[in-house]
C-alpha cells in the first residue's frame, strides 16, 4: 500500500487549487482525472471580474477571493514556467440609465472605488455602442484556464501524482472514520472535485447540484485592436493567442455539452447590441458549470463517512473562489477550524 495524505478526485479549476495547497504544504497527494475535454475548466474563458454586473454590487466576498486568487496563480506561474493570468481591465456599457447612476454612486465609495481606479483605455478608434454610458474596470481580466490546467498536470505527471483514469467508485473503501483504501493507495481523505460529474458519486450525487450549461465561441479577429473585454449581456476577449472569445450563454434546461446554432445566434445577436462585428467562428465549445440550488459552494465531510470529502459547486467563478476555499479546506482538515456556514455541506444535511 502506498500512503498518501489524500487522493484527490478531478483535476479541473477545483481540484487543481486542492492539489496546488496541499503540495503547498507539503503533503504526499494522488491526483485521478480523466481529463474530460468538455469540462467546466477546459472550455470556461476564465473571466475575473469582482463586480456583479447585473446587481452593480460586489462578487460573493470578493474582497477575499480576488486578492488571494492573484498571488496564488502568479505564485503558480512562476512555479510552472508559464503565463495565464491576465489584468486586461473590463469595459461595462450599462444596460440602462438606472444602471450607470448606481455604477457612478459607488464608483467613488469603497470597497468599489478600490477595483475601478485605474487608467481608462483609449477606445475612441473602436465603434463601440454603449447609449447609457460605460464604467472601466482596472482590477479584472481573464485566466487561460486551460493553458493553467495542462500545465499543472504536466507538473502532476513529473512529480508522480497524477493517474489518468476514470475513478472506480465501488473500489474506494473506507476503513473505520479516519481511513480509506482505493487500489494500492491508502489516506485519511478522499477529496472530491469531480465538477457536474458528482451525478455520478454514491455518497454526494443527493445534494442540490445543478449543471449550467455555457457555450462559448472562439472568432478570428479581423483586425480589432481591443485593448480590454468589451461586456454587455455578453463579453468579448482579446486572448493572448489572437482571438477573440465571445461569450457566453448560460442555459439550466441542457444538461449535455453539445454546442448549439441557437447560442451562436444568441450570443452574436448580443454582440451586435455593443460592438457589431462580423468574424469568422474558428471554435465553438459547450460544458456544464458545476452550480448548486443556493449559488454557493458546497464544501465538507460527509456526515457518515467523515474521511469522504466534497468540494463543489463553484459555479460560474470557479477562476476565483477555488484558491480561497481550498486553503479553507485545508484550515479545516488539519488545523480544525470551521467551515464557513455558506460553504459547509452541513446546511444540507438532510439530503444524505
Ligand atoms: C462556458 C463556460 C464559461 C465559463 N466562464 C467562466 C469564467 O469566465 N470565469 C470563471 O471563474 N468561471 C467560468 N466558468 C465556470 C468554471 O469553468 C467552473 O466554475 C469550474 O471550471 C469548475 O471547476 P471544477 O473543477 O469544479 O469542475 P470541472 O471543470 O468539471 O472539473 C472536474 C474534473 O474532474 C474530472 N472528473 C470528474 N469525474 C471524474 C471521475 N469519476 N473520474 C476521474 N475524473 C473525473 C473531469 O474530467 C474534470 O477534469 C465557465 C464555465 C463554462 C461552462
Amino acid at each position: 500500500m502506498i500512503e498518501v495524505d489524500a487522493i484527490i478526485i478531478g483535476q479541473g479549476l477545483a481540484g487543481s487549487a486542492v492539489a496546488a495547497t496541499w503540495l503547498r504544504y507539503h503533503k504526499k497527494i494522488i491526483v485521478i482525472d480523466n481529463h474530460r475535454p468538455d469540462s467546466a475548466s477546459g472550455v470556461a474563458t476564465g473571466l475575473w471580474n469582482p463586480v456583479a454586473f447585473r446587481s452593480t454590487g460586489m462578487a460573493w466576498k470578493a474582497p477575499v477571493f480576488f486578492p488571494f486568487a492573484q498571488t496564488f496563480y502568479q505564485k503558480l506561474e512562476i512555479e510552472l514556467g508559464e503565463t495565464f493570468w491576465h489584468k486586461t481591465g473590463i469595459l461595462r456599457m450599462f444596460m440602462s440609465e438606472k444602471e450607470a447612476r448606481k455604477w457612478e454612486k459607488r464608483s467613488t465609495k469603497e470597497p468599489f472605488r478600490k477595483w475601478m481606479s485605474e487608467m481608462r483605455p483609449d477606445m475612441t478608434h473602436l465603434s463601440v455602442k454603449a447609449p447609457n454610458g460605460s464604467g472601466f474596470l482596472g482590477h479584472a481580466g481573464y485566466m487561460e484556464t486551460s493553458k493553467y490546467i495542462d500545465a499543472f498536470r504536466k507538473k502532476l505527471h513529473e512529480i508522480g501524482c497524477l493517474i489518468h483514469a476514470d475513478l472506480d467508485y465501488e473500489a474506494i473503501k473506507t476503513v473505520g472514520d479516519q481511513q480509506v483504501q482505493y487500489q494500492n493507495y491508502t489516506a485519511p481523505h478522499v477529496i472530491f472535485c469531480e465538477g457536474p460529474q458528482v451525478k455520478h458519486n454514491p455518497w454526494f450525487k443527493n445534494l442540490p447540484f445543478r449543471a449550467k450549461k455555457g457555450e462559448i465561441l472562439t472568432l478570428e479577429n479581423p483586425g480589432v485592436e481591443l485593448p480590454c473585454i468589451l461586456s454587455k449581456g455578453a463579453f468579448l476577449l482579446p486572448h493572448a493567442d489572437g482571438t477573440l472569445r465571445l461569450g457566453a450563454t448560460y442555459n439550466w434546461n441542457e444538461e449535455d455539452t453539445q454546442p448549439t446554432q441557437w447560442a451562436v445566434e444568441q450570443l452574436f445577436e448580443k454582440l451586435a447590441q455593443f460592438f457589431p462585428l462580423e468574424a469568422k467562428v474558428v471554435r465553438h465549445q459547450a460544458g456544464l458549470r458545476p452550480t448548486t440550488m443556493d449559488k454557493k459552494p458546497i464544501i465538507g465531510a460527509h456526515p457518515d463517512h467523515p474521511a469522504l470529502i466534497v468540494f463543489n459547486g463553484m459555479g460560474s467563478r470557479g477562476v476565483t473562489q477555488s484558491p480561497w476555499l481550498a486553503q479553507h479546506l485545508f484550515e479545516y482538515v488539519y488545523k480544525h477550524r470551521d467551515l464557513d456556514t455558506e460553504v459547509a455541506v452541513d446546511r444540507y444535511a438532510d439530503h444524505f
